[in-house]
C-alpha cells in the first residue's frame, strides 16, 4: 500500500470510527486496489478520498400511523455515493439493523458493483430502520408513502434511481412508485426499478440477482474445466437472491441443499429444485415472519435452529443473506469440508478475517459480491433502458443480456488480475477494473 492510500485509510479510520461496516468495506477495497494505485495523478487530485466518500448523503424522519392509530417514527437514509458514470443507482433496505454506516457501506459497494455492468449508472443506497415483520399490507403501504414524501425531491430518472433490497420487493417498489407518481404528477418510469411487469418493470428482474450469480459461477467452473452438473450448493438466506440461485442452479444441473433465515437453516438433500419449493420460498417471504422453519415442516427437510448452513458439506458456498454472516470459524469449516468455490451473492457477507482466509486458501476459488452479485442491478439498468425507449424485451432477450453482462464482468475481472500479476484473483481483479473505470471517468470530468 503506498503512503497516500495509507494516509487516506488512517484519516477515514479516525473520522468514521463509529461506522464499522463502512470502514470494513473501504479498507478491504483499498487493499485490493493498492497494486493499481501508484499513478501520481491519484494523489495530486486526491482522487482516492473522493472515491471512498459519498458525494452526498442525508437522513430524514418517516412518521407513519399503524392500524391501531398509533404514530411511529423511523429514520430514513439515502447515500448518493458516486455519479461519475451515470445517475446514482442502488437499492433501498427496510430492516431494523439499518444505520448510517450500513447504508454508506451499501452505497460504496453499489458504486463499484455498478461500474462493470457496462451500463451508465452511478452508485447509491438507502433505506430505513423500519421492521416490516408482522406489519399489515396497509401499514407497509403507508410507511412506503411517508418514505417517498421525504425522498421524492432528491430522486429521478437522471438524478438517482432507487430499487429494492432486503425488505423491499416488487410490492414495496409498487407503493413507492405510486407515491412518487402522485406527488410529482409524472409517470416517470425510470425513477425507480424493480417495478411490476404491468407498469414498466423488466422481465427476469426478481430473479436476476440469483441468476447473475450462477452465471458468474458457471464461468469460474468452466475455467476449471468443470460444470454445475451434480454439484451441491450451500446457500444462505431465502429471499430474492437465494430464490434465483436455486432456480438457475437447478436449470444448469446443480442442487441447492440449504436455505437459512434468522431462525436457523434447513437442509434438504433432495435440493430446493421444484416449482412448488420455489413458490413456497416466495410465500415464506411475503408472510412477513422472516423464518425458514416452515420450509422444513412443509417438505420434511431437517431444520437446525439458531445455526448457519456453513457446516454442511458441499462443493460451492453462496452466501445470499446479509453482511458479515460468515465469520472465521465458518470459513475454516468451508475449507475443512473441501468446499471449492465461494461465490458471494449478498453484499460483504464475510468478515474481514474470514474473507482473507478464503482468498488466501489455495483450496478454494473466490468471487466477490461486486462482481458475482451484480445481476440484480444489471437488469435494473436494462429496465431503465427499456423504459427510456418505451419498449419491453422478452424473457429470453433479458436473460441473454444478463448472461452476457455477467460474462463480461468475469472477463474484465480475470484480465485485470492477470495484468497486475495477481493470478486468478477475481476479487482484486474486479475491484481494480472498476476502480480504474471510475477513476478515468472522474478525471475526465474535472473537479
Ligand atoms: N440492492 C440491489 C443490489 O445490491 C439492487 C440495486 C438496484 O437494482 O438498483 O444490487
Amino acid at each position: 500500500m503506498n503512503d497516500y492510500i495509507a494516509r487516506v485509510s488512517e484519516n477515514l479510520g479516525k473520522k468514521y470510527a463509529h461506522e464499522p461496516e463502512y470502514l470494513q468495506c473501504v479498507n478491504t477495497w483499498l487493499e485490493m486496489i493498492a497494486p493499481a494505485a501508484d499513478d501520481p495523478r491519484y494523489e495530486k487530485l486526491d482522487l482516492i478520498t473522493r472515491m471512498v466518500e459519498p458525494e452526498r448523503s442525508f437522513s430524514f424522519l418517516i412518521p407513519w400511523v399503524d392500524d391501531q392509530g398509533c404514530t411511529h417514527t423511523n429514520h430514513g437514509y439515502r447515500v448518493q455515493f458516486n455519479s461519475a458514470i451515470g445517475p446514482y443507482k442502488g437499492g433501498l433496505r427496510f430492516h431494523p439493523g439499518v444505520t448510517a454506516s450500513v447504508v454508506k457501506f451499501l452505497g460504496f459497494e453499489q458504486t463499484y458493483k455498478n461500474a462493470l455492468t457496462g451500463l451508465p449508472i452511478g452508485g447509491a443506497a438507502g433505506g430505513a430502520d423500519f421492521d416490516p415483520r408482522g406489519r399489515s399490507n396497509r401499514e407497509i403501504m403507508r410507511f412506503c408513502q411517508s418514505f417517498m414524501y421525504a425522498l421524492y425531491r432528491y430522486i429521478g430518472a437522471d438524478t438517482d434511481v432507487p430499487a429494492g433490497d432486503i425488505g423491499v420487493g416488487s410490492r414495496e417498489v409498487g407503493w413507492l412508485y405510486g407515491a412518487y407518481k402522485k406527488v410529482t404528477g409524472r409517470a416517470e418510469s425510470s425513477a425507480l426499478t424493480g417495478k411490476g411487469l404491468t407498469y414498466g418493470g423488466s422481465r427476469i428482474r426478481q430473479a436476476a440477482a440469483g441468476f447473475g450469480t450462477v452465471y458468474f459461477l458457471a464461468r469460474m467452473l468452466e475455467h476449471q474445466g468443470e460444470s454445475l452438473e451434480g454439484k451441491r450448493l450451500i446457500v444462505s438466506g431465502f429471499g430474492n437472491m437465494s430464490w434465483g440461485v436455486c432456480r438457475k442452479a437447478a436449470e444448469l444441473g446443480g442442487k441447492v441443499v440449504t436455505l437459512s433465515g434468522p431462525d436457523g437453516y434447513i437442509y434438504d438433500p433432495d435440493g430446493v429444485a421444484t416449482q412448488e419449493k420455489y413458490d413456497f420460498m416466495v410465500k415464506m417471504r411475503y408472510s412477513g415472519e422472516d423464518r425458514v422453519e416452515p420450509y422444513a415442516e412443509r417438505f420434511g427437510a431437517v431444520f437446525h435452529p439458531g445455526k448457519r448452513p456453513w457446516e454442511v458439506p458441499g462443493d460451492i458456498a453462496v452466501p445470499c443473506a446479509t453482511q458479515n454472516e460468515l465469520a472465521v470459524d465458518d470459513a475454516v469449516m468451508l475449507i475443512a469440508n473441501n468446499v471449492r468455490y465461494y461465490v458471494e451473492g449478498a453484499n460483504m457477507p464475510a468478515t474481514t478475517d474470514a474473507l482473507r482466509l478464503l482468498r488466501l486458501s489455495p483450496k478454494i476459488l473466490t468471487a466477490g459480491a461486486k462482481a458475482s452479485g451484480s445481476g440484480g442491478v444489471a437488469v435494473s439498468a436494462l429496465e431503465m433502458a427499456q423504459n427510456a425507449i418505451r419498449y419491453s424485451w422478452s424473457r429470453k432477450e433479458v436473460d441473454e443480456k444478463l448472461r452476457g453482462i455477467m460474462s463480461s464482468i468475469y472477463d474484465a475481472s480475470a484480465a485485470a488480475a492477470e495484468e497486475y500479476g495477481l493470478g486468478y484473483d477475481l476479487i482484486a481483479g474486479n475491484d481494480i477494473a472498476a476502480f480504474k473505470k471510475i477513476a478515468e471517468a472522474m478525471m475526465a470530468q474535472g473537479l
